[in-house]
């Protein structure tokens, strides 16, 4: 058993040890002071989710820093302009804490949107905004009536809550462009794609699943997005929403007040990404022929795959994961695409996940399954020594946690270049995770040099 931080004895459990029945953890709270979590911050939320809008123009209120730390953070394509890949910033220094930043930032965005010509600007309010005070909405509501061109605030100053906040953030600053377009010509057998960052081109594999289903997706909140697609987002008939914890509230709002009914959906491993077609094509009942389409789509692309995932199945049986990730509805994808390849889950969890979420993680572990919330790299390590896993799933925080211990590691998160959604990803996620597990690198790693001398009593040599 490993000593956890005082505070977090509630953020984490063991399957099994409340008598069958999942224990009540606590979440959705501030992390524990001095803790070091692997959690983002407000800020960093928010420009998570808004960062691929690739026609807009983004620019953070705030140090360097905050606009350093975030830059080009999604790693998500664009199939056209490349805007967004910039990390604009007011760069606040000491004067300007002392007699305000709002001419600053005006001056800013007038240049800005003077020479890039963007659909639309959000600004977004770090933590040093929330300190001194500037009126952001009051600045964006001027630049709007020079430029002629949403200008939105993002109220993300980093200390105000958690990454969660961010999303929310992020949402009600979107939520100011649905409703403002034309959605006169949009297919009665229409959907939003949400919370899909477009990450090593995923956003295009879905599209082109929905395309041959005969579904029009009428916009991608908000991987490779455009302005004007999210002003008619309200036109679709059905929000698909993948990241549940960025993009739900969003999709509560469409539906009170558009009356778009919603879906959670995952596209990550077989069972999942079918359920999210199948769902799509129950809900447009009145052409069958989108089921019948569905359902060739499923068997002709699980056939394609399913005996390279069996080659690796056989390879990497047996062998322990752990997984660590932003949204847990990512997690439940991730450990149904484990057993698939025949792993076990030691450890899962996440950074923003609610009661309900940990309920089901909880459900679906094996018992001794260690349930984590907003963990921190000392927990985190120790857990993986615990449970001796032999891969690591996570992003680019977990990487060096990982490699420190000589243990395989697959990026989920913003870095990978490889799309890990749809069919074809399963195949490369199933290539990516044997090719760190197995790779023979991890030899040299002097735990477990030293675990082979201890076993074969040989010296450690240059290893000890
Ligand atoms: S907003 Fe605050 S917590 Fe976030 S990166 Fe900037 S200074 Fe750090």
């Amino acid at each position: 058993m490993i000593e956890l931080l005082p505070g977090r004895e509630k953020q984490v459990v063991h399957t099994g040890d409340a008598g069958g029945k999942p224990a009540e953890m606590a979440c959705g709270k501030n992390s524990v002071a001095g803790s070091v979590s692997q959690r983002a911050c407000v800020f960093c939320g928010s420009r998570v989710v808004l960062y691929p809008i690739a026609d807009a123009l983004h620019i953070v209120h705030g140090p360097v820093g905050c606009a350093a730390y975030t830059w080009d953070i999604r790693g998500a394509l664009s199939s056209g302009p490349q805007l967004h890949r910039n990390s604009f910033t007011t760069d606040l220094q000491e004067m300007d804490v002392i007699y305000g930043g709002e001419k600053k930032l005006e001056a800013a965005l007038l240049e800005l949107i003077a020479h890039h010509s963007p659909k639309a600007a959000f600004v977004y309010s770090t933590c040093i905004v929330g300190l001194i005070g500037d009126d952001v909405s009051a600045v964006c509501k001027r630049v709007e009536a020079k430029t002629g061109i949403p200008v939105l605030g993002v109220h993300s100053e980093g200390f105000k809550g958690t990454k969660k906040d961010g999303y929310k953030a992020a949402c009600d600053a979107l939520y100011n462009l649905i409703g403002t377009g034309d959605i006169s010509n949009i297919s009665p057998h229409s959907i939003n794609i949400l919370g899909e960052f477009n990450l090593a081109g995923e956003t295009w594999i879905l599209r082109d699943y929905y395309k041959r289903m005969g579904i029009e997706v009428v916009s991608c909140l908000t991987g490779d997005s455009r302005i004007e697609d999210i002003r008619r987002a309200h036109g679709a008939k059905l929000n698909l929403v993948q990241c549940s914890g960025s993009m739900t509230g969003l999709a509560k709002m469409m539906e009170r007040d558009h009356g778009i009914p919603f879906k959670r959906v995952s596209y990550f491993g077989i069972e999942d990404m079918s359920t999210a077609l199948y769902e799509a094509a129950k809900f447009f009942k009145d052409d069958p022929t989108i089921m019948y389409r569905a359902q060739k789509l499923v068997r002709e692309e699980v056939a394609a795959i399913y005996p390279e995932l069996q080659r690796f199945k056989q390879k990497l049986i047996g062998k322990k994961a752990a997984i660590y990730v932003g949204g847990s509805f990512k997690a439940f994808s991730l450990m149904r695409a484990l057993r698939l390849i025949g792993m076990e889950t030691a450890i899962v969890g996440s950074q923003t996940g609610d009661k309900e979420d940990y309920k089901t993680l909880q459900e679906m572990a094996d018992p001794g399954t260690i349930i984590v919330d907003d963990a921190n790299p000392l927990e985190l390590a120790k857990f993986c020594l615990e449970k001796d896993v032999d891969l690591f799933i996570g992003g680019v925080k977990e990487r060096p946690i990982a490699y420190k211990l000589g243990i395989g590691f697959c990026d989920h998160n913003h870095e990978r270049k490889e799309p890990l959604a749809g069919y074809i990803g399963m195949v490369n996620f199933a290539k990516e995770v044997y090719a760190s597990v197995a790779s023979p690198v991890w030899q040299f790693a002097p735990r477990r040099v030293k675990r082979a001398a201890l076993l074969s009593q040989t010296p450690l040599g240059d290893f000890s």
